[in-house]
């Protein structure tokens, strides 16, 4: 019996924990004494590993290598090489006819590691020759990203998730970190045990917001106009720090201007909470020593995300809680290593290290270390995953090749997106379930799961992590870097790696940001946060020492704009808001967790929508029913589920099941900047199926 030491892959907490292995299989998993999770785990953390048994699938494992050589046939088993050829003959088949940016590549934001995504954005850049690079970051904390690189220069939490219990005061919004990241929820516990003021801006009584000292229940949608009646709070009432901000900001005459409009009394009506709660919110959040905004999907999914961020982290600036211990600003990334697929450059405007591939200095320094032309290189942003659909039926895009991702269950408006893979000449699918975008595929190349497979990942406070191989995988499969190689190699392109650190090694060479960060230094139970631009370096707990921006002028960035509503806001055909969730047992698009005994017993299909017993009764419909959810989009099907807690005239649901995928309902209106969808609101009805 042996315990493996690594970190959990399911959310951007970044638990470390062993796994107790046994003869080739897994028996249990232990808390480890991590950076961030000090010997906790949560349920997904202790009972999330056993689909490495193969105990009780539900998705088939995918195999061995399979090809569908015509769009609506079967699925041939063939050998490595042929899967290979096949698909480098079709690629450059397409890269002939279309030009390179006819091919579209995903990293993968879950337990492949920093190594392949590292491969993988020089696959599309070196290999193909284009930035067509994305990751599921695009649909969570894109916004986050451009928001604070706009205000703060860095696009990543400033602070650490171990800092969180120190502040003494968390203005939480739009984060219900209770069932997204039990573990930093702890964290904030803490923090109230230690005296903090805990102040929660979300629409339902969250976990959080019962253990808050102020719940400013907001409407859905109106994050804006409630950020800017913050801003004008701390300006009108003179709660602002007015040395920092004349020292380190820039724009405070026009961001006072802006939210000039916004007086708590104005906006009481839009944003459902009353004067008096905005201003006392602020004046807890301005005089509090140390104040940390934390925030998750309620902000960044709505079509004027980037503003909000912007919005938020001008608060920040505006109070001087930036540049030291206990303080900042913290998007928690959602799962276990979209950080570090952000990190690795699997950005279609940034190579690794978040260098822009608009530089020509930068191309030029990695055509040098990649020995290819830089003249050859693409100067363009690429496309984002979002952007997918559209660009198919315009005709721009023939081919996805798909790594650890499923599109065709996680995306907005899942009828366009399947409307868009019908019309693709060509699908690769590189994966370890055969996950509805792998049925989908002409090829499916079959790789190595967390656990059959070492590396590094990122957790959400910038933190990389080794995990460490636990058992040797069963199948015919191949690690996801090792299988891109082989493509490469097929296209012409020479690439081999003896393991994840010569990948590892590679990438610090390029990347002044993370060239301190050695495998030997991240050791065992080692956490490295980046910036660590030295050998002697051992890391950077807060960003922004001294109020030293990473923008431009040096200088942190005011930012404030009028509020925009959504796209769809109900109407009496669809009268009532559509709001996605997530659910503490499972993750992302559950082909993992759903394929793990003891989350599976947590809840069954068809999943549920949550909804206030008043709206239900309104409805004629009882707790635990049947009903159909409409919106102008799609249909389907779920049970009713009463919940005390939820605002009136609006429901909520997963999009992680796989009977009534709520994801059929949402709808895009993409934020400008990031190209986020807007899956915190549509307008949907709800009819019951038969009987109470
Ligand atoms: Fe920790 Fe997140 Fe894993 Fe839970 S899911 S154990 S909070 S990393």
């Amino acid at each position: 019996m042996k315990k493996i030491t690594t970190v959990c892959p399911y959310c951007g907490a970044g638990c470390k924990m062993k796994l107790v292995v046994d003869n080739g299989k897994i028996l249990r998993a232990e808390a480890a004494d991590g950076a961030t999770n000090q010997g906790e785990l949560c349920l997904k953390g202790y009972y999330g590993w056993d689909f490495l048994n193969d105990t009780k699938l539900l998705t088939p494992r995918l195999t061995q290598p399979l090809i569908r050589r015509e769009k609506g046939g079967k699925f041939e088993a063939v050998s490595w090489d042929e899967a290979i050829r096949y698909t480098a003959q079709r690629l450059k088949a397409i890269k002939q006819q279309h030009g390179a940016r006819a091919i579209m590549h995903t990293g993968s934001s879950r337990g492949t590691g920093n190594e392949t995504n590292y491969v993988m954005q020089k696959f599309a850049r070196a290999v193909i020759g284009n930035n067509n690079v994305d990751c599921c970051a695009r649909v969570c904390h894109g916004p986050s990203v451009a928001g604070l690189q706009a205000t703060l220069g860095n696009g990543a939490m400033s602070n650490s998730i171990g800092d969180i219990e120190n502040s003494k005061c968390l203005l939480i919004i739009g984060y219900n970190c209770a069932d997204s990241h039990p573990i930093v929820a702890r964290r904030v516990l803490k923090a109230k045990e230690k005296g903090a003021q805990i102040v929660v801006c979300d629409p339902r009584r969250i976990e959080t917001a019962r253990i808050a000292d102020q719940h400013l229940q907001i409407n859905n949608g109106c994050n804006m106009a409630l950020v800017n009646a913050f801003g004008h709070v701390l300006i009108e009432e003179n709660l602002y720090d007015r040395d920092y901000v004349a020292k380190y900001t820039e724009g405070f005459d026009a961001y006072r201007q802006q939210v000039a409009d916004y007086a708590p009394e104005t906006v009481e009506q839009l944003t459902g909470v009353s004067a008096q709660q905005i201003r006392q919110a602020m004046r807890t959040y301005a005089s509090a020593p140390s104040a940390t905004i934390m925030w998750g999907m309620g902000v960044t999914q709505f079509g004027q995300a980037v503003d909000v961020v912007k919005g938020l982290a001008s608060l920040a600036l505006l109070t001087g809680n930036l540049g030291r211990a206990n303080v900042g600003v913290g998007p928690v990334r959602g799962q276990n290593n979209v950080q570090g697929a952000c990190d690795m450059g699997v950005l279609p405007n940034e190579f690794p290290g978040y260098q822009s591939v608009t530089d020509p200095a930068v191309r030029a320094k990695f055509a040098a270390a990649w020995g290819i032309d830089a003249a050859g290189m693409d100067p363009d942003i690429g496309y984002r995953i979002t952007e997918v659909p559209h660009l198919v039926h315009e005709g721009k895009v023939k081919a996805y090749y798909i790594m650890g991702e499923d599109p065709l269950q996680t995306e907005a408006d899942l009828s366009l997106v399947r409307s868009a893979f019908d019309a693709l000449e060509f699908i690769v699918v590189q994966d370890i379930f055969m996950t509805k975008t792998a049925e989908q595929a002409d090829v499916i190349l079959p790789s190595t799961s967390w656990g059959e497979h070492g590396g590094v990942f990122s957790c959400a406070d910038r933190g990389f992590q080794r995990f460490e191989k636990a058992i040797e995988p069963q199948y015919n499969v191949k690690r996801d870097w090792e299988i891109i190689s082989l493509l490469a190699t097929e296209l012409g392109y020479p690439m081999h790696y003896e393991d994840n650190q010569q990948i590892w090694d590679e990438m610090r060479e390029l990347c002044p940001l993370f060239y301190g960060a050695t495998y030997e230094k991240m050791g065992e139970l080692g956490h490295i946060q980046w910036p660590c631009t030295t050998l002697d370096s051992p890391g950077t707990p807060y960003l922004y020492q001294g109020n030293q921006f990473t923008t431009p002028s040096g200088k942190g960035q005011l930012f404030a704009t009028t509020w925009r509503a959504p796209a769809e806001v109900p109407d009496a055909a669809y009268p009532l808001v559509l709001c996605t969730v997530r659910e503490v047992g499972h993750y992302s698009c559950r082909s993992m967790t759903g394929n793990c005994a003891a989350l599976q017993t947590l809840a069954d299909e068809p999943g549920f929508v949550q909804i206030n017993p008043q709206d239900a009764a309104a409805l004629g419909i009882g707790d635990q029913q049947l009903v159909w959810v409409a919106s102008r989009r799609g249909k389907v099907i779920s049970r009713a589920n009463y919940n005390e807690r939820i605002n009136l005239g609006a429901v909520y649901m997963t999009y992680q099941w796989w009977i009534g995928a709520c994801n059929e309902l949402t709808q895009e209106n993409l934020d400008p900047i990031s190209k986020t969808p807007e899956t915190k609101y549509c307008a949907v009805k709800l009819e019951a199926i038969g009987d109470q």
